[in-house]
């Protein structure tokens, strides 16, 4: 340890101590000097004046004889006192009797002695005897060197200063030396030892145990311990985290070595997993490949069958026979239904569902539906299609997959509710829409709405028994749901009805559909709580016209109303012939007037349940522009009155011509059939037609050309011709539209359909 010189303690403080001590004594000099300076001041004039007082008695007597002589003995006497330079003896005539000088003497701090007393003084002394000392005699002046006396002041004020300085500088060694050994040396002691860093304990250097250096040796002693102590705790701390930490190491390869054996077995089982994954997905692409082919094999004849037992239900049977095709007929039905559920159901575990994203018109897709469906409801239930006027024209989606969703949350609805109301509604919703089926069935208990999407499971032991079923339809429509990023949840009470509502994301072009606005007043006679209310009501005057309901017949005016709509079959008689108005008559398909019937109550129209938008306007417009009374007539009677009609069905499938014909043979129409498009051109040439019935996809040609070429001839102008096809797609509608096909049916189709729809327009063919 090297502290510098002057950095040392003992200096500063010698410095210090020896500065002030200095300073004192400097001080204490001057005041000593001043003092001395002005007692030989004093002096000086002492001693002259003593001088004067010694000469006074002689020099009196040598100016009052006037001895000259002896003024000169006396003035030369005077001269030799060392501070006398001058003196002079006058008379009292100014006479000088006496004048002895010498000159100065220059000497050594000369020009100090003369700043500190004066460069020289003048004493007089006048002169008178003693006897007479009234008479003045004269006068004896004494010129005076100070610097007799000062020289002996300086001599003094340098010795004095000097023996200060030599005090002080003894003083500051004195001091130094102490300091050094009092403080410095053993302070230095203490740091070398604690800077050497090996001492657990210091000495206290003799003399020193009992003052401050003592005590911080003692401290710094007592902070060795505790370190020491500190510094062991650690130690030890540090050994057991040490072994903690061999420990834990032995631990983690040991459970490394575990995990990766179980890793490899994992991966090992991954991989065994991963085959039989695949196996598996092969397997069920296989089963689903085996399901769809079969399905298909086996859906055909069974459309086949399923046409030709209905149309031998509908000749002439014995009550058991009837019985036992119509049990054969459902069974056939719920045969579809399940080939159908199992296939899709196949598809989701063969992860082989594929959603396309297309634009279609969902609330046409809607009423399709329903109307495809409606064949099911029961005797007393209304079905009711409330498409929100606000809905966008087309959305972007799968409209297979939510064609399938509806179909199976409709005909669950329509299958368990007896009477009442079954509602599809359609509204917008943010981001998507919402397809809501409400009825008033039997409802489903609160711990059934928790099982019933499960596959297989269905809401009562009775169920199967008394509705039938295999409790996959709602699995499959949740399932479709989720794959669309949807959402599919139920409300129910038992006995009150059930509400299935799936929010879909079908995002909507936001144009709704623009509808040819119309003119007229319609009045309707229904009860308030029927869907036909709520749904003209909606409707109607979004399309322009003035509508209003009545409760009874009793209300109705001839001249307010243009048309009256009702669905009140009993109400119907009263009405005519007091009522000349039009009336537009809503039924269940298969439910519809007798021609006969209808003939009596003309100008009547019949439109089935349940009411799509495009074909309630295009009968509005008709029916207001006044074109419908007579056709609607002519149009009631339906079959009878377009017997003789021809129609020409354009299918290559022999059991698909064979159902086909035959329905159209039991409306009463006559049929002629034709294998593929060319074939029907070559009949097109040959005989007139009312109507084509036009498979799509046939062989030679097929329906989309031979349209496009019987529109391209010309020679035909307003001959109807409808597509039949399997497939349901929107674009399939665009398609045939763009080919020049003016309407669309999709197979399988029932007689009430195919019906409805000839009905259409066979009298604007006439
Ligand atoms: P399935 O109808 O073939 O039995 P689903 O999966 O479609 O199979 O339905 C499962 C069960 O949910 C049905 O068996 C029935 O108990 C109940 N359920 C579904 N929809 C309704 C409804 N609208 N009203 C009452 N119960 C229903």
């Amino acid at each position: 340890m090297d502290i510098k010189f002057t950095n040392r303690l003992s200096y500063k403080q010698a410095k210090l101590t020896v500065l002030v001590g200095f300073m004192l004594g400097t001080l204490l000099s001057v005041v000593q000097i001043g003092i001395d300076y002005a007692s030989e001041d004093a002096s000086i004039n002492r001693e002259l004046q003593t001088v004067l007082q010694i000469s006074h008695d002689t020099a009196s007597r040598i100016a009052y004889n006037i001895d000259a002589e002896l003024g000169e003995e006396l003035t030369g006497g005077l001269l030799r006192s060392p501070a006398i330079i001058r003196a002079r003896l006058i008379d009292n005539n100014d006479t000088v009797l006496a004048d002895s000088q010498r000159p100065r003497e220059e000497r050594r701090f000369r020009a100090v002695s003369d700043f500190l007393f004066g460069e020289q003084r003048q004493f007089q002394d006048r002169l008178f005897l003693a006897q007479m000392p009234d008479e003045y005699l004269g006068t004896l002046y004494l010129d005076v060197d100070t610097y007799a006396f000062s020289s002996r002041f300086l001599d003094r004020a340098g010795l004095t200063l000097l023996t200060g300085f030599t005090r002080s500088l003894l003083l500051t060694g004195l001091l130094l030396a102490l300091f050094y050994l009092m403080l410095t040396k053993p302070l230095v002691t203490v740091i070398s030892a604690l800077s050497s860093g090996r001492q657990t304990r210091l000495n206290c250097p003799s003399g020193h145990e009992r003052d401050e250096i003592g005590v911080l040796v003692k401290v710094a002693n007592g902070q060795f311990v505790s370190m020491a102590t500190e510094i062991e705790q650690r130690r030890n701390a540090e050994n057991r985290l040490t072994q903690y930490l061999n420990e834990l190491e032995d631990i983690v390869s040991a459970r490394t070595e575990a995990l990766k054996a179980s890793h490899d077995r994992l991966s090992h089982t991954n991989h065994e997993l991963e085959q039989a994954r695949g196996r598996a997905l092969d397997m069920a692409h296989a089963r689903a490949a085996f399901l769809a082919n079969m399905s298909h094999e086996i859906r055909t004849p069974l459309n086949g069958l399923l046409g030709m037992i209905g149309l031998t239900l509908d000749s002439a049977l014995n009550p058991e026979q009837h019985q036992q095709l119509s049990i054969a007929h459902d069974s056939g039905k719920v045969l579809v239904g399940l080939l159908n559920d199992i296939l899709d159901l196949s598809k989701f575990d063969a992860g082989q569902l594929q959603l396309e994203t297309i634009g279609f018109d969902v609330a046409t897709m809607v009423e399709d539906t329903a109307s495809l469906l409606s064949q099911n409801a029961a005797a007393s239930v209304e079905l009711t299609c409330l498409i929100a006027p606000q809905m966008p024209a087309t959305v972007l989606g799968d409209p297979t997959r939510v064609r399938q969703v509806l179909s199976n949350l409709l005909s669950n609805a329509l299958k368990f509710t007896r009477f009442g109301r079954v509602d599809v509604r359609l509204v917008p919703i943010v981001g998507g829409v919402q397809v809501q089926v409400c009825d008033t069935g039997i409802g489903i208990s609160d711990d059934a709405q928790a099982r019933i999407f499960q596959p297989f499971i269905q809401a009562g032991a009775g169920i199967t028994r008394q509705y039938g079923g295999t409790g996959l339809g709602l699995a499959l429509a949740r399932n479709l749901c989720s794959a669309m990023r949807g959402r599919l949840h139920v409300q129910s009470q038992v006995g009150f009805g059930s509400t299935f509502t799936a929010d879909l994301p079908l995002l909507g072009n936001g144009r709704a559909i623009e509808w040819p606005p119309l003119c007229g007043r319609v009045h309707a006679l229904s009860r308030a709580g029927s869907g036909l209310s709520e749904l003209l009501q909606t409707q109607l005057p979004s399309w322009g016209l003035h509508y209003q309901r009545h409760d009874s017949p009793q209300s109705l005016d001839n001249e307010a109303m243009d048309l009256l709509i009702t669905d009140d079959l009993e109400a119907l008689e009263q009405l005519r012939p007091a009522l000349s108005t039009p009336i537009l008559l809503i039924s269940a398909y298969g439910r519809f007037l007798s021609v006969e019937h209808a003939r009596q109550l003309a100008p009547l129209h019949q439109l089935g349940r349940p009411l799509a938008r495009g074909t309630l306007h295009e009968t509005l417009r008709r029916a207001l522009q006044g074109a419908l009374p007579s056709a609607m007539a002519g149009q009631a009677t339906g079959p009878l009155e377009s017997q003789g009609a021809q129609i020409l069905l354009v299918e290559d499938n022999p059991v698909n011509q064979l159902v086909a014909k035959g329905m159209l043979a039991k409306l009463g129409y006559r049929v002629q059939v034709a294998g593929n498009g060319a074939e029907a051109l070559e009949r097109l040439e040959t005989q007139p037609f009312d109507l084509v019935l036009m498979d799509c996809n046939m062989p030679v040609m097929d329906g989309y050309e031979a349209t496009r070429l019987i529109r391209q001839r010309a020679r035909w102008p307003g001959l109807p011709v409808v597509a039949l096809t399997a497939n349901a797609m929107p674009e399939e509608r665009e398609r045939c539209r763009a080919a020049g096909m003016d309407d669309y049916l999709a197979k399988p189709f029932r007689r009430e359909q195919l019906q409805a729809l000839i009905e259409r327009w066979l009298p604007l063919s006439d």
